[in-house]
């Protein structure tokens, strides 16, 4: 596999700014995930690294080589789409074996049996070889088209949002399948998506990008405990995180430049009234099966926690008190004031 470094690349459409001046490294052998919401500029980023848009500025290394005027059949990538582009009228067989029988790539025949038959284990669909495309399920439709992207075994894969289009439990699975795949293989991945789970479960290093600008780049773990801003604290951790003006705490201390605080829902503590002077209202609580979501109204502020199960239900009206855990605290442009 190989590494990739993109070096302030920027990209323009008319005036639409895609992207901007973004710079990035991903590792040999990472599953890095681009997180950004509609219009971010994701497919951009990963179209001008298959060379199917050039950019503006900036450069695209791959393995150590300059590639940024390479044309896209030169580039040894793969690329997995949201839409799954199978042949209709071929079996499963043949369309894993399509992308090894072009004529430049010579592969002989009983080696692409070998390559069709791993990569068919691996993606779970072995009994589905001889079936048509058109006669699969969506996940396996799915599958498949990720397993002709893994049967090149090229450089780097990217992956433009490949099970969004899926139903809630197909996604969960193919989630943890693709993780496993890609630790099996060590293969290196550049996925875009807006979904925070994906990020969160699949991801290596998330890169947080909007308005075609990479606003952080870290662990899972670094973005949601030290996210960089509150927008990006807001992209990560369900239900989202709670902002409160800085101006209505009490019995919490925090720099006398914060403007707003974020309290995550597990940091946001209620408990009967003894004495605290953050004192809430109890607005609504939801029931969700294996989690309660309790609302609460605080000075005109609404905010969301988590029931605790060993304590007494809480009910609409009921006045509690609120003890803030782990206040991140924020400026008034947004950006985090270290504590
Ligand atoms: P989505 O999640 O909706 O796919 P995205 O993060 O992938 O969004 P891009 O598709 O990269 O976003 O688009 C970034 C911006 O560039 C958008 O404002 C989009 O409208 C614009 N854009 C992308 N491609 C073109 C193009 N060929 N011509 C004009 N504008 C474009």
């Amino acid at each position: 596999m190989a590494d990739v470094i993109l070096r302030n690349i920027s990209k323009r459409f008319g005036t639409i700014e895609a992207v901007r001046e973004l710079s990035l490294a991903i590792n040999d052998g990472e599953f890095l995930v681009l997180l950004g919401p509609s219009g971010a500029g994701k497919t951009t980023t990963l179209r001008l690294i298959t060379g199917l848009e050039s950019p503006d500025t900036g450069s695209v290394m791959i393995d150590g080589h300059d590639v940024t005027h390479d044309p896209p059949g030169s580039r040894d990538i793969a690329f997995v789409f949201q839409q799954y582009s199978l042949y209709p009228h071929l079996t499963v067989y043949d369309n894993l074996a399509f992308p090894l029988r072009s004529p430049a790539r010579r592969v002989p025949e009983p080696i692409i049996r070998k390559r069709v038959e791993q990569t068919a284990e691996l993606l779970h669909i072995a009994s589905k070889l001889n079936n048509r495309a058109t006669r699969l399920s969506g996940g396996e439709m799915q599958r498949v088209a990720i397993g002709r992207a893994l049967v090149r075994d090229p450089a780097i894969y990217l992956m433009d949002e490949p099970l969004s289009s899926l139903d809630a439990k197909l996604r969960s699975e193919l989630r943890l399948e693709l993780k496993r795949i890609q630790l099996e293989l060590g293969a290196t991945i550049l996925y875009v998506t807006h979904d925070q789970v994906e990020a969160m479960t699949m991801a290596s290093r998330i890169g947080v990008i909007k308005d075609g600008q990479l606003l952080q780049l870290g662990t899972p773990r670094e973005i949601y405990e030290s996210p960089s801003s509150s927008y990006v604290a807001s992209r990560l951790g369900t239900p989202q995180i709670n902002f409160l003006p800085a101006r209505l705490l009490s019995d919490v201390s925090v720099p006398p430049e914060t403007e707003t605080v974020g309290i995550r829902t597990e940091h946001l503590k209620v408990g009967a009234r003894n004495g605290g002077r953050m004192v809430g209202r109890v607005h609504r609580v939801e029931h969700l099966g294996e989690q309660n979501h309790v609302h609460l109204d605080y000075k005109g502020e609404m905010l969301v926690t988590l029931a605790d199960p060993h304590q007494q239900p809480l009910k609409a009206g009921q006045e509690v008190e609120l003890h803030l855990v782990h206040p991140l605290c924020f400026d008034r442009a947004g950006r985090r004031i270290p504590a």
